[in-house]
């Protein structure tokens, strides 16, 4: 990793160094080309499997088309112990070999060796791509990447659609009514972790306490991280197990981590990996995830299409245009799933009464989706 470190920050500087004073920019096959020619040379570079320092020059290619594209920062010089994981592009060729035995189970690492590991989950009889090594404070672990066909997209009928609003008083709400709150013992974890950041702030620095603490946030942090990704995935099976179709609220997080009163709460909320989950799961199933706009989604009447001011406090939406009450988020998940619909061709009018388990009569008579559609001006 040490390896992989230096030579992030030679690349880095070459490319950066070579745009600055010449305006030429350094391709990828070129920085490949010269770690070639440096090997001969350098100890170091020989003691790492050369697609993995391939890997490396791509991960900076890729860092800078994030920069181009503004979704990133200009590209970081890595400092002494911050790169934390090197990656095996090929595993299949042999460079990583998964060797499970009964007595001791060893995972192969060209140029490193053979390394006892703890396997947790059986390895798929798929191609495995990519392997990953990566530390995450004094643990380690390895990610194993496979290949596997792509499930074929099951066709209509729709049965269960569902549209999800994102939120923060309910993690999510669905267009039928359910709420899920966040975890209670991510509250915990994340009580405990702001506990320890209080603490670690008191310790001097340069201080043995103050470095010990520093691995006690790290720990809790792995923790709270821990604890978010096993309930995104528990909630992420029971939306694909009980869905055929999810539109889910496509959040802008980067414009919202402007507020900053808002942005801790969203990262926190784990939104993003949420939808990631949601979305694998639903389609490794041959079912369709969509990420319709969510512009306006929670001030448009679900019913009219009436729009109107809906300040943060106010919880429920009654409008009056037509005079539909409902809470505000699941008005915002039936916008969303409505929108989800149209953008792949479906007539909602099909779907939502019957099928959903949406009640017209629920809230309100007019509270169908369709009966008075096109009926009131300034809607959209
Ligand atoms: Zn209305």
């Amino acid at each position: 990793m040490e390896t992989c470190r230096r030579l992030w920050n030679r690349c880095l500087a070459e490319r950066k160094g070579a745009w600055e004073n010449e305006r030429i920019s350094v391709s990828r096959f070129e920085q490949n080309r010269q770690i070639a020619v440096d090997k001969r040379s350098s100890a170091f570079l020989q003691g790492v499997y050369s697609h993995v320092l391939q890997d490396v020059v791509l991960r900076l290619e890729r860092a800078y088309q994030a920069f181009f594209k503004k979704n990133a920062r200009y590209p970081k010089f890595k400092k002494f112990g911050s790169y934390d994981s090197i990656t095996y592009p090929d595993a299949y060729n042999g460079s990583v070999r998964l060797g499970v035995t009964r007595k001791n189970t060893r995972i192969y690492l060209s140029k490193i060796g053979y390394v006892p590991i703890l396997v947790h989950r059986d390895p798929s009889n798929g191609k495995n791509k990519r392997c990953t090594v990566k530390r995450e404070g004094i643990e380690w672990y390895v990610v194993l990447e496979y290949e596997v066909p792509d499930v074929e997209p099951r066709g209509l009928p729709i049965e269960h659609p569902v549209g999800i609003d994102l939120g923060l008083k309910a993690l999510i709400t669905t267009s039928d009514g359910w709420h899920v709150k966040p975890p209670k013992p991510l509250k915990v974890h994340e009580r405990r972790l702001k506990h320890l950041q209080r603490e670690l702030s008191r310790k001097q620095k340069g201080s043995k306490n103050r470095v010990k603490a520093i691995e006690r946030m790290a720990k809790q942090s792995r923790k709270v991280a821990r604890t978010r990704r096993d309930f995104n995935h528990k909630l992420s099976r029971q939306i694909a197990d009980k869905y055929d179709f999810v539109a889910m609220e496509k959040l802008q997080i980067r414009d919202m981590a402007h507020n900053h009163r808002l942005a801790k709460s969203i990262h926190d909320a784990g939104w993003g990996q949420l939808c990631g989950f949601v979305d694998y799961k639903v389609q490794r199933k041959g079912n369709r995830f969509v990420q319709p706009s969510a512009w306006r989604s929670t001030m448009e009447c679900n019913v009219c299409k009436h729009v109107k001011d809906m300040p943060l406090w106010l919880r429920v939406y009654s409008c009056p245009a037509c005079g539909n009450t409902i809470g505000r988020d699941e008005n915002a998940a039936r916008n969303i799933l409505e929108r989800g619909l149209s953008q792949v061709g479906e007539d909602i009018a099909e779907l939502m009464p019957v099928e959903s388990g949406v009640q017209p009569g629920r809230t309100n008579d007019l509270a169908s989706p369709f009966c008075e559609a096109g009926t009131v001006p300034g809607g959209g």
